[in-house]
């Protein structure tokens, strides 16, 4: 038996019946783009996050540069971002004219913090970028705090956390704007590309309203300059149908989570995801760390065990963030080298867990550490 990374098309069955009622619904309303399932899916979507407002926008990295376009960041500015995070974070930043400027995660986990932000911080910096990264909560009160007292405006990249909290708050309701992505993959995912920007503040979401629908909100009147970027109807209907099933599928996240984590708990080799006090994670990924990354999944892959890399290189390993390279080794250099995503995902059943929790356990006993 393989066990897939993901299942999405189980995801699709599982509701087959409400996704199709929602396409029909759709087909026949003759409405395809900024009608009135974008409105419910955005007014379901800032609810669930603790929000005023959610403006649907085309994907991830449109929601994240839209977001600091609208904060007024531009040539000039610098943005601190995680040293450890998918490429987009980066280049949202990098398509504004600014600079991008890394913070390494705090010691033992995936994420920054205030403490690592706080040592980054210039003259220049305008703005700061946490990633909720693997569906655990960057410590958003900490980062709220820190940003006012020095001016800043702080930016959630949620993509990877949708439903996960900190404290009581959701992700998605810190600091004055948060990009999501519902790129299929993710814990809520579009069947095909979509995102969105959170705000509480009225003028910043009209200025995201005119932003991604070429800076107008009424048609021919352009108040600003603005771009393309519109989430559809038929992605808004089925993020409605995805979006009542989130919290059951977090929970089926978490419980999986807690099989590999009592299975696997001792394995002399393998470090196990660690939850930072007061985070509730959503389990995007299970990421494990081993020194003998690269055997173990290979390993894992003879056993039918499908497995990912979140991610092989940092960002500054490419070659247009390459100036960004630090001059010593980093945690996120190590995490690179390390890092394992086991599958993980709501339609995982406990048998095959405990296939990949027995896989892990013949690969150590066979390469003792
Ligand atoms: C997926 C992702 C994005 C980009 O989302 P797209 O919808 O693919 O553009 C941005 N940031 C992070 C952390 C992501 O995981």
């Amino acid at each position: 038996m393989t066990v897939p990374f993901l299942d999405l098309q189980a995801l699709y069955r599982e509701d087959a019946a409400a996704y199709d009622a929602a396409y029909h619904r759709v087909m026949n309303s003759g409405r395809w783009i900024l009608g009135p399932e974008l409105s419910r899916f955005e007014a379901a979507f800032a609810s669930y996050c603790g929000r005023r407002h959610a403006v649907g926008v085309g994907n991830g990295l449109e929601a994240l540069r839209l977001a600091l376009v609208v904060a007024g960041i531009g040539p000039g500015d610098e943005v601190i971002v995680p040293a450890h995070t998918f490429i987009a974070t980066w280049l949202a930043v990098q398509q504004c004219g600014a600079t991008p400027v890394p913070v390494e995660p705090e010691d033992g986990g995936f994420n920054i913090g205030p403490a690592g932000v706080r040592a980054a911080l210039s003259a220049r910096t305008r703005a700061v970028i946490p990633v909720h990264l693997y569906g655990h909560a960057a410590d958003g009160p900490g980062l709220e705090a820190l940003c006012a007292e020095h001016g800043l405006v702080l930016i959630e990249d949620a993509a990877q956390a949708q439903g996960a909290r900190w404290g009581e708050r959701r992700v998605g309701s810190f600091g004055q704007l948060s990009a999501f992505s519902f790129y299929p993959g993710k814990n809520l995912g579009a069947f095909g590309d979509a995102g969105a920007v959170l705000t509480d503040d009225d003028e910043l979401a009209h200025a995201l309203r005119q932003q991604r629908n070429y800076g107008s909100t009424q048609r021919y009147a352009h108040e600003s300059l603005g771009t393309n970027s519109r989430l559809d109807e038929l992605q808004a209907a089925w993020l409605q149908v995805r979006l009542a099933k989130l919290d059951a599928h977090n929970a089926r996240r978490s419980a999986v989570a807690a099989l590999y984590a009592q299975h696997l708990a001792g394995v002399p080799g393998l470090r196990l995801p660690a939850t930072a006090p007061g985070s509730q994670p959503v389990w995007h990924v299970y990421a494990v760390q081993a020194t003998a990354r690269e055997e173990l999944q290979h390993f894992l892959s003879e056993c039918g065990v499908e497995t990912l890399v979140h991610y092989p290189r940092p960002v500054y390993g490419f070659a247009p963030f390459a100036a960004h390279r630090p001059a010593a080794h980093t945690r996120s250099d190590e995490l690179c080298a390390q890092v394992l995503s086991l599958p993980m995902g709501p339609h995982l059943s406990d048998a095959q867990v405990m296939q990949v929790c027995a896989a892990v356990h013949s690969f150590f006993e066979a390469h003792p550490a």
